[in-house]
């Protein structure tokens, strides 16, 4: 599948239109740092084509939720974050936060967390 939506600021990100600090490039995803960091590691994984959520992209796109993950750890051992450990969010709906519906994993490290989250 090849979809974009032009009104989608990760699409406009993958597409270079809107810059971003990239930190992983994948055929299939990728992943740069958020503009608005809520930890020393805040990264976002995004899949190229879009999707509005992670059980879309699971449904559409075979294995690339599970290949979003092997980047987000990619990007967490590039980071140093493995040993102390990290978090991996994917908000899904406005209520529970999600602002851009362009499926992201957020990889959130670096620091200590409490659970449960607020
Ligand atoms: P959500 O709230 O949808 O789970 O997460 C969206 C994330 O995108 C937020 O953490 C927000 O800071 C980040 N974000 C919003 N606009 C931009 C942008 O233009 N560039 C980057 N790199 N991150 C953004």
């Amino acid at each position: 599948m090849d979809s974009s939506d032009s009104e989608c600021l990760f699409c406009k990100i993958v597409a270079g239109e809107v810059p971003a600090v990239i930190v992983r490039e994948g055929k299939r995803t990728l992943a740069f740092r958020d503009i608005n960091p809520q930890a020393p590691t805040h990264v976002l994984v995004i899949p190229r084509d879009h999707y509005p959520d992670a059980v879309t992209a699971a449904r559409e796109e075979s294995g690339i939720v599970d290949e979003m993950v092997a980047e987000a750890h990619e990007a967490a051992v590039a980071d140093g974050i493995t040993e102390s450990g990290y978090r991996l969010v994917f908000n899904t709906g406005a209520g529970v936060g999600q602002t851009v519906f362009h499926v992201h994993a957020h990889l959130l490290g670096g620091r200590g967390m409490e659970w449960p989250p607020g």
